[in-house]
């Protein structure tokens, strides 16, 4: 099968490039720009005020749809709709659309958020996660990360408002395609998604985080702790061999200056690994330090994985005690946990069946 790259990737300057190599008149960028956000379309030929000569110039080097939907999980709670998307190389890679809660007094909030995979599988190997089981395939590009959200709006018949990097894969070790993305995004001639509607999140990709930093956005930045101390959080994220809390805290300071959010440190609690109050007290202190939130989360099963959820009265207490310290806490039991919601679940179950039918 050809791969083509995708146009969704290209910056107005690329596309004058683009444009300039093909003999065409640079206004034509902003044409193209229109009709790739604007009015989202599919296919070139739907680019009516193009000369049909360069529309079909661009058919034959580019795709706008560099992702097929091929299975789309419905959650019995609520809305939420996690979909599996092809790849033009036959790679898997998954996004979850998650619903709108309720607006102010009640009223149904317009909100659409896109939980977005920025790798196919990934390096990092975070014990809680399924994606690591898979190991590290490639990077998604910047038009593939974009794809995702025309997806998702042709799946869920929606505009996607609000992103959540916490998909598949690492998004800080894909940093150049993703500021790429990020670009586009953000960009008025683009998605124009507001960067307080973006959550990057990661394992603590140090050198991703300056980046990211110097990027100088004012993203929302969730970083996967699940522990406050090397000993622990280096069981349940090898990363933290490679990037130490002695390095990785820096850097978030370095980031609070930059930023104007909270940081939100999320912790995974899982019995008998890092919910003690031992751990607690731990946690108090690196959230005060970085004035910081903390989002608890209930260890989500995952088939072939030994850990185990601790029991709701465990967890409530743990959440007592970052409270009793004054640190905001927040405890989220993940939406969607009957269609595997657990990052790279579906994707899993999907490549498992695959070999096991061939
Ligand atoms: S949690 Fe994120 S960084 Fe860790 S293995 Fe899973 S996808 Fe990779």
């Amino acid at each position: 099968m050809s791969v083509k790259p995708s146009l969704l990737e290209y910056t107005p300057e690329a596309l004058k490039g683009l444009l300039a190599e093909l003999g065409q008149k640079a206004f034509r960028a902003t044409q193209i720009l229109e009709w790739m956000w604007k009015h989202r379309v599919a296919d070139f030929e739907q680019m009516t005020n193009l000369p049909p000569a360069l529309r079909a110039q661009l058919a034959e080097r580019f795709t706008l749809r560099p992702l097929q939907v091929v299975e789309v999980s419905e959650s019995s709670i609520g809305t939420t709709r996690k979909f599996l998307s092809r790849m033009q190389d036959g790679h898997l890679v998954e996004s979850v659309i998650i619903p709108a809660a309720e607006g102010k007094g009640g009223a149904q909030s317009d909100r659409i958020t896109l939980c977005v995979s920025s790798q196919v599988g990934c390096a990092f190997g975070c014990r809680f996660c399924a994606s690591g089981l898979l190991g590290f395939t490639r990077n998604l590009t910047a038009g593939e990360i974009l794809g995702q959200i025309l997806a998702a709006e042709e799946v869920s018949g929606n505009r996607v408002n609000n992103l959540v990097f916490m998909g598949m894969g690492e998004p800080l070790a894909n940093i150049d395609n993703l500021l790429t993305a990020l670009s586009i995004i953000l960009a008025p001639h683009g998605l124009n998604i507001g960067a307080r509607h973006i959550t990057i999140s990661t394992s603590g990709n140090v050198p991703g985080l300056r980046r990211l930093a110097e990027f100088g956005k004012p993203l929302r930045l969730a970083v996967s702790l699940h522990g406050a101390s090397d000993e622990v959080r280096s069981q349940v994220m090898p990363v933290n061999r490679k990037w130490p809390l002695a390095q990785l805290l820096p850097a978030l300071h370095e980031w609070n200056k930059t930023g104007k959010h909270m940081i939100t440190l999320e912790y995974i609690l899982i019995q008998d690994v890092n919910a003690g109050m031992d751990e607690a007290r731990k946690l108090a202190r690196v959230a005060r330090d970085l004035n910081a939130k903390v989002n608890l989360i209930p260890y989500n099963t995952v088939e072939g994985l030994p850990w185990v959820r601790p029991s709701e009265a465990h967890c409530k207490a743990f959440c007592r005690a970052l409270m009793a310290e004054k640190i905001p806490v927040t405890m989220r039991y993940e939406k969607g946990h009957d269609i595997n919601a657990a990052c790279g679940q579906l994707r899993l179950r999907k490549v498992q069946t695959e070999a096991a039918d061939s």
